[in-house]
């Protein structure tokens, strides 16, 4: 079905930073599957992990416990502080899952409120939930009815969260930093105003960390910057490394689902808790965030440098979620389209994702080599100035 548009070329193999098509192209990878290969195509040890899981147990099903879901929950719990676990296939699934808890917590401790804050352009799925609770531009026509209970706020402005806040409100849901909008950063002074504003008045703080969440910022956690630790926290995207799942986290006080109030098929597969036990193996491993921080560091200088230039700019973000502003209209799109299309014989193309028409998003593997930076840096910078 015609849901979004995609180049001709057909994509069949792809290792580290580098993804191949059909036709013998090659391209180096800075979108990852939408920030998702943690550790770049193709990783071995996830490979390994899905091999070896592949043939002891591929579905247990969410009412039998599973040794790998039973580890992943023990894990994340650790790392996170949030002792409560639930496992899905997505991060829409994961922030629909945090919707009903906070729905749940409000019937049981505060007398039915339900409506969740959310914020402008944040985006947190596809489902009809979480497209509500979304403030993509473009998602209020969609769909209509939407489901209700998700005022919207301004990122980084209290006052504008204080005004919206009433008898019916249970919670506040944000992204510590927006990817979708454009890699925009909640400030730490906010989110720490934000966790005074919940406590004070006895309100849930949820932090939407599907695309921020394990290392993309440099730090294991996006809140981390920022010291404030949320209630209730979602992951996706780079928790499986390419493999499909999400995860709910809660702190035990909050985790009041009891028997039939949320379940899937899939939710909790092994197959995929073992591919992200993989990944946090690897990301926690000693030195690994440091480098990637290196890494972003490095980009975060060279995309400074052709901003300078530009005459453009800010560049935004943290560790290796980044995001340059270009000064003409529509030229990411153009940019990103001509870096893609120069593949061709030995030369690669490059693989830039245009979050905004004037604004190019890079979110590379967290693995991606010094070298690679500087290639991806080099051809950016030759397609800007052609
Ligand atoms: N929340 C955030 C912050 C996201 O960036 C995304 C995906 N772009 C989602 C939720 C939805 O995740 P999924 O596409 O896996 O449902």
């Amino acid at each position: 079905m015609p849901t979004t548009q995609r180049p001709e070329a057909v994509f069949t193999h792809g290792q580290g930073s580098w993804l191949w098509s059909s036709d013998g192209r090659h391209y180096l990878d800075l979108v990852q599957g939408w920030a998702v290969n943690t550790l770049g195509h193709a990783p071995p040890a996830v490979t390994q992990a899905l091999a070896a899981q592949a043939g002891r147990l591929l579905q247990a099903g969410p009412g039998l416990y599973n040794d790998r879901a039973v580890e992943l929950a023990a894990r994340l719990a650790g790392l996170s502080g949030l002792e409560r676990a639930y496992f899905t296939g997505s991060g829409a699934e994961a922030n629909e899952g945090a919707i009903k808890l906070a729905r749940k917590w409000g019937q049981v401790h505060r007398g039915g409120a339900h409506q969740i804050i959310t914020f402008d352009n944040a985006f947190h799925g596809r489902t009809l939930a979480t497209m509500s609770a979304s403030g993509k531009p473009g998602f209020e026509r969609l769909f209509e009815p939407k489901v209700p209970g998700f005022p919207k706020a301004r990122l980084n402005d209290l006052a504008s969260v204080a005004a919206l806040i009433g008898p019916q409100t249970v919670a506040v849901l944000l992204e510590p930093i927006q990817g979708e909008a454009g890699v925009i950063e909640a400030e730490a002074g906010f989110l720490q105003d934000l966790r005074r504003l919940c406590d004070e008045l006895g309100l849930l703080l949820m932090f939407d960390e599907v695309q921020t969440g394990v290392g993309r910022t440099g730090q294991l956690w996006g809140w981390q910057a920022s010291g404030v630790k949320p209630d209730v926290m979602t992951l996706g995207k780079g928790l499986g490394g390419g493999a499909p799942i999400g995860a709910l986290l809660a702190r035990e006080a909050v985790c009041c689902f009891a028997p039939g109030d949320q379940g899937g098929t899939y939710h909790g597969n092994p197959l995929m808790c073992a591919a992200a036990l993989a990944v946090l193996d690897a990301v926690t491993a000693p030195g690994f965030l440091a480098q990637a921080q290196q890494r972003g560091e490095q980009l975060h200088a060279g995309l400074q440098a052709l901003a300078r230039g530009l005459g453009s700019g800010p560049v935004r973000g943290r560790g290796l979620l980044l995001a340059l502003e270009l000064p003409q209209p529509g030229q990411a799109t153009r940019v990103a389209e001509t870096l893609r299309a120069q593949a061709r014989g030995s030369q690669p193309g490059l693989l830039v994702n245009a979050v905004r028409p004037e604004r190019l998003r890079f979110v590379p593997a967290l693995t991606i080599s010094a070298g690679e930076i500087d290639l991806a840096l080099k051809m950016l910078g030759d397609a800007l100035q052609r």
